[in-house]
Parts: C-alpha cells; sequence; structure tokens
C-alpha cells in the first residue's frame, strides 16, 4: 500500500469529508538557502498547494485536487475544477479568489490555467478561469488533438471499438443500442450538441505541451517560474498529462494513479490510435521512473510509495486481461467469441444480470473489447514479466 503524506487529508479522504488545503514542502535548496546566489533566492517565496475542490454530486469522487503554485511572479493553478453549470463564479471563481486572498494574492495573479486532461473535472474551469484572469491557457498538444477530432474540426480516427450491433456480438432484441444511454455518442454521432461539449474549451490554449518540455524553458513570461516537465501518459485518455519536478521530487499525476480508486481506462473524448490499456499500462512503467517522489493525484489523497500503487493498479488491469485469456483459452474449437458472450462470462460488480440493464453496460461492453484486443493482438507476456 502507498504512504499517505498528511494525516488529515487521508482521513477526510477516508471519511468523505472535504480535506483542509495542504502545503507541499518544497526544499529550499537547503545549503543555499543561506548564501547570497541570487538565483537561489529567487526560489524562496514559493508556495505549492493542493486544494480539494467540490464537484457537482454524482456517482464517483466527491472532489478533484487542484494544485495552486505561488511565486512573487504570480500564480498558477493546475485543474481548477469543475464548475456548477452557469454558475463558474459562484462554485469556482469566488472560492479559489478567498483562497488566494488568505494568501495575499488575488485571482487577477493567475497567470497560468494548466489542464491535465479533458475530463469536465479538471478542464472544466479552465477555460472561464484562463478567460477571467487573462491567463494562459495550457494543455498536452496530444489531448487537444482529441477535443479537434471530437468537435470534427479534424478528420476523425476510426474507432476501433465502435459499440456497433456486429461487433458486439449480441442475440437480437437483447440490445437496444439507440435506447441506451449515451448511446448518440457511442455510434459516433454527428449531432453538434454531443460533439461540442460543454467543458471543452471555447477558445484554442495559448500553449500547447509535448512530451519532455520544460515549462521555465518555453521562453514564455507566464511560465517561466514554473520547473515543471511534462511526461505525457496516455491511457486514462489519449493526452492525459503529469508534470514532474525533479529537484523537488514531485510528480501531480492527475488521473493517471489514484491512492482511493483505480483510473478508468480509455476515455478520450474521441478515438484515438492504439490500445488504451496496453497504452495505459506502458504509462505506469514510465511513471515509475519516479518511485520515490511524493504524489499529487486528482483524486484521493497525498502519497508516496509509488511502486506499491503502481503495482496494485496495474494487477486490478492484468487480472482483467488474464480473465478474458481465459475466456478466450476455454473456447476449444478456437472459434470467435463475440465481446457479448465473453462479457456475459466475466466478473462484474453487479453481476452479468445487473450489468445488462445498467448504464454502465456499453463502456463495460467497450471494455471488454479493449481487453480482447489487447490479449489477442499483444499478449500478456511483456507486462506478466513486468508486473511479477
Ligand atoms: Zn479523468
Amino acid at each position: 500500500m502507498c504512504t499517505p503524506l498528511f494525516p488529515d487529508q487521508y482521513q477526510a479522504a477516508l471519511g468523505e469529508r472535504l480535506p483542509e488545503p495542504v502545503r507541499i514542502p518544497l526544499d529550499q535548496f537547503g545549503e543555499f538557502a543561506e548564501s547570497e546566489e541570487p538565483n537561489r533566492n529567487t526560489h524562496n517565496n514559493r508556495e505549492l498547494w493542493v486544494r480539494a475542490v467540490p464537484m457537482p454530486g454524482g456517482e464517483g469522487p466527491q472532489y478533484v485536487y487542484s494544485m495552486v503554485f505561488i511565486t512573487e511572479h504570480g500564480v498558477t493553478v493546475v485543474d481548477p475544477g469543475w464548475p456548477d453549470r452557469d454558475e463558474f463564479r459562484a462554485s469556482i471563481a469566488q472560492p479559489l479568489n478567498d483562497f488566494l486572498i488568505q494568501h495575499g494574492r488575488s485571482i487577477q495573479d493567475v497567470k497560468a490555467v494548466i489542464a491535465t486532461h479533458a475530463h469536465p473535472d479538471h478542464l472544466g474551469a479552465a477555460g472561464p478561469l484562463a478567460q477571467l484572469a487573462n491567463a494562459k491557457l495550457v494543455m498536452s498538444s496530444r489531448e487537444w488533438t482529441s477535443i479537434e477530432q471530437a468537435r470534427g474540426d479534424h478528420l476523425a480516427n476510426p474507432d476501433r471499438f465502435a459499440l456497433t450491433e456486429e461487433n458486439i456480438g449480441a442475440p437480437a432484441g437483447a440490445l437496444n443500442l439507440d435506447k441506451l444511454p449515451g448511446a448518440e455518442d457511442a455510434k459516433g454521432s454527428r449531432n453538434a450538441t454531443t460533439r461540442d461539449r460543454w467543458f471543452f474549451p471555447k477558445l484554442r490554449p495559448d500553449v500547447l505541451l509535448e512530451d519532455g518540455d520544460r515549462l521555465d524553458q518555453l521562453d514564455i513570461p507566464e511560465l517561466s517560474d514554473l520547473p515543471w516537465e511534462v511526461v505525457i501518459t496516455p491511457g486514462h485518455t489519449d493526452g492525459h498529462m503529469c508534470l514532474i519536478d525533479r529537484a523537488q521530487r514531485i510528480l501531480i499525476a492527475a488521473d493517471q494513479i489514484i491512492p482511493t480508486i483505480f483510473p478508468g481506462i480509455g476515455l478520450s473524448v474521441a478515438p484515438a490510435p492504439g490500445n488504451p490499456i496496453e497504452l495505459y499500462l506502458d504509462s505506469l512503467i514510465r511513471i515509475s521512473e519516479f518511485d520515490d517522489y511524493r504524489v499529487l493525484s486528482g483524486h484521493g489523497y497525498c502519497f508516496t510509495d509509488l511502486p506499491a500503487r503502481i503495482e496494485e493498479t496495474a494487477q486490478h488491469v492484468l487480472r482483467r486481461a488474464r480473465e478474458v485469456q481465459n475466456i478466450l483459452s476455454q473456447n476449444e474449437k478456437g472459434e470467435a467469441v463475440s465481446v457479448w458472450s465473453m462479457a456475459s462470462k466475466m466478473t462484474w460488480s453487479a453481476g452479468w444480470d445487473g450489468m445488462v440493464k445498467s448504464p454502465r453496460l456499453l463502456s463495460g461492453l467497450r471494455q471488454t473489447m479493449m481487453y480482447r484486443d489487447l490479449v489477442q493482438r499483444v499478449g500478456l507476456d511483456k507486462w506478466e514479466r513486468l508486473f511479477a
């Protein structure tokens, strides 16, 4: 198990209470702090905060963690939260401003707003906040591509895991795709209302980041005190972005790894090439480089002992993959097994009977299709070796 960094935040997370903001201790370059070296001294007033922002009710996590980085030159906000419909000021801007005033700043000091990926709890308030504060809006170029695809601004990638009746192979009458929630999206509807989702930024981001970019080296004044490096971790969404601070050993992990739940996989706003499960497992390997970092996740609590959580998360994915592998190998004649019949043999928390009636059926079938592709096309050998 991973180790919580802040006992109070951890207790609040377990008790489903809203955690208080926590300040991440930054090493003020110990040996240099007393020295006269000017470059070092400029770092002395930096504050990195992790602030829980409540989300509109419903299933899933009750809040998202927003990172607030305060320096003498301004404020950077990562993942400002999910605004209540039409209530951006009351739900996001006002509480953020109150928080900043307690720390001698205000919302007008926000110079950059960074969104780690295109989900409403991370991206939803980013565009409006950047606009309100006249700040730079920043996200990964790969994630922006997904949004452009979803909007139909560019030729869409074919959806390899499209939920069509032929793909699923459901018995006649078992599945009325048109009547299920989310069916329009699932069929790749050209309907503008489903394409242009409310949480997409209205304007193109000011800065589109690539893997390996160091924000303070991009020659963009608003980013010049951000010692963060971009690590693109596809899987949860195709352009999901983590940020690392190598000197401080901090990983801003967003939804790549979460201490309390296992992140969903393949939740991009538009289809992308590749198998999201394969990409996600690769991304887990990628972040294992930061094994002794402090991890600031998008939900749950801040923690250390990243390798333990990587292992648990990978095993959760591999358990599912092995289940699919077993079902496929039991098929003696080597016949093609339909996604529907495979899904009916898998374990679901609500049981298959419950799943058939659940709004989660479509995503369950889609997951099954992705796992089948992983097992048949890629195989599990590589992962079984890496995650023993
Ligand atoms: Zn997400």
